[in-house]
């Protein structure tokens, strides 16, 4: 593809581009009565149109139905985790009975690591990434706090070479190698939130069973952004969040994927709640706990229905297009974008991308490293219209989003930088 950084150029891709239509199904904030140019879905996804039609439903069947609608309608309540798991699957590349909507990010992340990393006094390090999301951190620290173990000595960052800002594969796999027989867990995103560097899972995993370890990925910045093979690259478990490219809404619940090989196994430790025992007994209350096969056997709690509903209508959007036909769209937007910034560097201006300039290594963000007029140039953009976020030091992330960004919104960005340091 040979761009151009002209308006024509960016107005004629838009006509070209096969899921056009999918922006009027979202809300955009709105700047001086126009749509703002809407960079931020890699934080927080835009509100699809349909929602408040489905949570407007679901309060009418409670209103309707009351305690029975978790048997009546075409969704009852009882069971409504199912009416999530197709389409969930074929986000992550995953089996139905290996996928599970439930809680939120952080707490799936304990509680598969309760299944998960489960050290003894040889095997118990966790491999990860340096600079990962705190909660992340946080997560692994207090897990091997939890366990009676020093997190100095048995969390193992991986960390860029000097003078650079991600990580070689390489460097990663030597890591796990090291450390071989002492590596409990490699727990990596799939896409680093502040570099937007999307890690070979594949070769990771691979790597992290030849050693003897369990595999597990943080997908926040991946689900609906980059297309992964979980079943297939035979990752052991995941987890993620659905209000980031998945614009379920603030809060949204997270999906978790657990392997069909674990999933189907009820000697595998886990912390149980009544909604993962054996559905035809659930009522029962009977003692003695059955897990469900695949990821619905971890579930604890009841589904939350007014989320979940909301989760479903970004679902089936998801469903619709096809992570195939996303993925399309996403290379042309971000390459464009990564064009038209290095245009601007070519009359002499230096924004520093420290996103991965190779495609495969990278999804729908472009992180831009500031010198000290960043916060300025995040102001004016700011003012402008353009809705995107900063990360202390000094990052600004953009996510031209396929579901609903257009290659004119990316040009009109750009112009803005231009005007900035003009
Ligand atoms: C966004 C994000 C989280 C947020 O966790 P919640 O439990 O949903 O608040 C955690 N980890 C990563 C990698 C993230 O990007």
């Amino acid at each position: 593809m040979t761009y151009q950084s002209t308006l024509e150029f960016a107005q004629q891709m838009d006509q070209n581009d096969l899921l056009k239509d999918y922006r009027d199904q979202f809300y955009f904030p709105q700047h001086n009565g126009k749509d703002s140019l809407y960079f931020c879905g890699n934080s927080l996804g835009l509100q699809p149109k349909g929602i408040q039609a489905a949570l407007q439903y679901e309060l009418d069947h409670w209103k309707t139905h009351g305690v029975e609608g978790h048997f009546k309608g075409d969704m009852p309540w009882m069971y409504y985790h199912r009416f999530l798991q197709e389409q969930t699957a074929s986000i992550v590349g995953a089996k139905k009975e290996e996928v599970v909507v439930m809680n939120t990010l952080t707490t799936n992340l304990h509680l598969l690591m309760v299944s998960f990393y489960r050290p003894t006094n040889k095997r118990y390090k966790i491999i990860m990434e340096g600079g990962a999301f705190p909660s992340d951190q946080y997560a692994m620290e207090s897990q091997v706090k939890f366990h009676g173990f020093d997190p100095t000595t048995a969390v193992i960052e991986v960390t860029p070479r000097q003078g650079e800002e991600h990580l070689h594969t390489e460097d990663i796999l030597a890591t796990i190698e090291a450390h071989s027989d002492e590596v409990a867990l490699v727990l990596f995103s799939g896409v680093n939130y502040y570099t937007g560097q999307w890690f070979d899972m594949k070769s990771i995993t691979e790597k992290g069973h030849e050693v003897g370890a369990q595999v597990g990925f943080d997908l926040a910045h991946a689900a609906g952004n980059v297309p992964v093979q979980l079943h297939d690259w035979n990752v052991d478990f995941a987890v993620w969040c659905s209000y980031k490219y998945l614009n379920s809404g603030p809060g949204g619940p997270s999906g978790v994927f657990v392997h069909e090989r674990h999933g189907n196994n009820p000697d595998l430790p886990r912390f149980a709640g009544w909604w993962g025992h054996d559905e035809s007994e659930r009522f029962q209350m009977k003692k003695g706990f059955i897990p469900m096969q695949g990821a619905a056997g971890w579930q604890l709690s009841n589904v939350p229905i007014l989320s979940c509903a909301a989760h479903k209508v970004s679902l089936d959007l998801f469903a619709e297009v096809g992570m195939d036909a996303l993925r399309s769209k996403s290379l042309l937007l971000t390459n464009y974008f990564e064009y038209l910034i290095q245009e601007l560097n070519k009359k002499g201006h230096q924004f520093n991308i420290i996103t991965p300039s190779t495609p495969a290594d990278r999804g729908a963000q472009i992180s831009i490293l500031t010198d000290e007029n960043g916060k300025a140039l995040f102001d004016y953009l700011s003012e402008n219209g353009v809705v995107i976020d900063w990360r202390e030091p000094n990052v600004i992330r953009l996510a031209a989003v396929p579901m609903y960004n257009s290659f004119e919104d990316v040009y009109q960005l750009a112009l803005l930088l231009e005007q900035f340091i003009k």
